[in-house]
């Protein structure tokens, strides 16, 4: 595996996709050979979406816009023991949230049960199936190997008869779990084992989410799959290359029940995004476990997690528009994803000033600067002083460049700036505040200078004393340059704020190869930090998303967040080294 991005997709001239299934498509619709296109995507509700099924999404439902065709959306269920209605009702969620639309309805392989059953029954008759009567292990031991061809079923030459009553006593009951299958006949020798006379049919005394308790068997995913996407019409069935070795048995299914214009399968690679693992099985065992809150748990490569870290649909789409599709394995930089959702969101965001670690700062001259701030303002300047409150509101753009309206930021004696904004010891080049490097520009408002840090016994800054340089309300002073300018927020008008930092759930690069994921979990994946933000950023509606200046991307967390207590989830830093190209 290697780190690639498809370099075509990078290119936003070239922005007709072409990739080798959408290359297959346009020839067969250059010859006439479908009248429409018809995909699926076709998540088996056994738990929620991640960013791998993004991918699958955006091709399916992609190809199906482009072409002017439809995609279903079918969930393939067929094994009732791990679905549930919960998983159905999120994945169809997710798949809206996402900006697609299925055709007409959603579709349910158990929708086709019947079908399936009355095939089966013809395989049967056809002499293409029987009903073995093996243990598990029994079947297992005699597929053979790789080098060896497996041995016949004592049962694989029964007469049609026998199969077709004891196909009957399958459905009614008569045998218990692992007591019988249906087995396709096909070639115990094969090379393929997945041709080795695959099971179709299964014994499972379950109740079905759809079906209820109307069936005890159950059709194998690769039996009902080809013949679910055959009843649809779908034209090209695509997936994942761990399904190729299973498109012999696919192609075998749909000719032998006999369909005239069979579906195609075409496999391409799957999504894989380092530091990040995309398996519901373990993504579940996060959950379950309680290593993360929940399915939808910010630092999850669920959909519903990164809808809830605050990532955008548009960005998702970017993203995977720039992956591209092919059938090389590779590994993505999440950095790429970061990139694609950073862009999306930097002119959609309104802007705000929160102060994540705060240090408080008493302005000393503050009633005496403020008095003048009408005469001495500059013409730009929109404030208002509301004198009860002794705070001076400052009207600012919510947007420097796009008009999303104005909000009030209210500046007072006491104010908060960030703890890292001020250095007893600054490293070389730094450019803000320290004992040396006395001001700074106070952003939207005046330039401040310190004249006294507050040290507890520990020796940490805890407080400073300052003045502010009354002639500076949106003007430059006339005798100096003052190099810098930093966020704060209102002590008493500001409100606290809960806001959570993510970093990677995994500390290695690629955690599904570890033997064990809780061996690499990253125990600093979240940090919770009580913050300030300014009243605009409290009273935002759960779920909006903004830039806090200096800070990054954030959005007011869809569950927990109130004007009275903000919750704030971190999307994305503000920038990154990386480039795509
Ligand atoms: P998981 O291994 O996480 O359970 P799955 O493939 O079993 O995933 P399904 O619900 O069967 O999950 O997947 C629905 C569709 O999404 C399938 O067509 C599958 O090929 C596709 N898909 C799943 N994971 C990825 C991935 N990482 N990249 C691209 N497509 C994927
Ligand atoms: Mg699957």
């Amino acid at each position: 595996m290697s780190n690639t991005v498809n370099k075509d997709a990078l290119d936003k001239d070239n922005h007709e996709k072409n990739d080798f299934i959408r290359h297959i498509i346009r020839e067969d619709l250059a010859q006439d050979k479908y009248e429409q296109i018809v995909t699926r995507f076709p998540p088996e509700p056994n738990g929620y979406l991640h960013l791998g099924h993004v991918k699958s999404i955006c091709l399916n439902f992609g190809i199906a816009k482009e072409f002017d065709g439809i995609c279903n959306l079918r969930f393939d269920d067929t094994n009732p023991t791990a679905e549930k209605q919960d998983y159905i009702d999120n994945i169809k969620n997710d798949v809206e949230w996402l900006g697609f639309k299925w055709a007409d309805k959603p579709y349910y392989a158990s929708g086709y049960f019947d079908q399936l059953y009355k095939w089966a029954i013809q395989l049967i008759e056809q002499g293409d199936a029987y009903v073995d009567l093996q243990t598990p292990e029994q079947i297992r031991e005699t597929r053979g190997s790789f080098n060896e061809p497996g041995t016949p079923s004592p049962q694989r030459d029964a007469s049609v008869e026998d199969n077709l009553q004891r196909f009957d006593d399958m459905k009614n009951g008569k045998y218990e779990e692992g007591e019988a299958v249906l087995r396709a006949k096909i070639d115990m020798a094969s090379p393929n084992m997945n041709m080795r006379d695959p099971v179709i049919y299964r014994v499972m005394k379950q109740s079905h989410h759809q079906t209820g308790d109307k069936w005890c068997i159950y059709p194998m995913y690769d039996y009902a799959h080809p013949l679910s996407d055959a009843i649809e019409g779908i034209t090209h069935s695509l997936c994942t290359l761990e399904f190729e070795d299973h498109r012999p048995f696919y192609d075998w299914a749909v000719e032998k029940v006999g369909f005239d214009l069979p579906p195609h399968q075409y496999e391409f690679s799957r999504l894989n995004v380092d530091y990040t693992m995309t398996s519901k099985r373990k993504l579940k065992q996060l959950v379950d476990e309680g290593i993360v809150t929940g399915w939808d748990d910010p630092r999850m490569p669920t959909i519903a997690g990164m809808r809830r870290r605050g990532y955008t649909p548009e960005g998702l789409r970017d993203f995977c528009d720039r992956v591209g599709v092919t059938k090389a394995d590779s590994v993505v930089d999440h950095r790429l994803l970061e990139f694609s959702i950073r862009q999306s969101l930097e002119n959609t965001t309104a802007r705000g000033m929160a102060v994540l670690k705060p240090l408080k700062v008493t302005i000393t001259n503050f009633d005496e600067a403020v008095s003048e701030w009408e005469s001495l303002k500059a013409d730009s300047v929109n404030a208002r002083w509301d004198e009860a409150n002794k705070t001076l509101w400052l009207t600012q753009p919510k947007h420097p460049n796009i008009d999303m309206g104005e909000r009030e930021i209210p500046f007072t004696e006491i104010i908060y700036i960030d703890q890292g904004d001020y250095e007893l010891e600054p490293p070389k080049g730094y450019k803000r505040l320290s004992p040396e490097k006395t001001e700074i520009r106070l952003r939207n408002t005046y330039v401040l200078a310190v004249t006294e840090h507050v040290l507890d016994d520990a020796g940490n800054v805890v407080e400073l004393k300052a003045t502010i340089d009354k002639t500076t309300l949106g003007k430059n002073p006339e005798d100096r340059k003052v190099k810098g300018v930093i966020h704060w927020v209102s002590a008493s008008q500001g409100v606290a704020a809960t806001v959570r930092l993510y970093q990677h759930l995994f500390n290695v690069e690629n955690p599904g190869a570890a033997d064990d994921f809780h061996d690499v979990l990253n125990p600093n994946s979240l940090t919770e930090l009580n913050a300030v933000v300014e009243p605009s950023l409290a009273n935002a509606e759960a779920g909006s998303r903004f830039q806090f200046e200096r800070e990054g991307y954030f959005v007011a967390d869809a569950e927990e967040h109130s004007s009275d207590k903000p919750v704030f989830n971190q999307i994305v830093s503000l920038r990154d080294n990386y480039k795509p190209e």
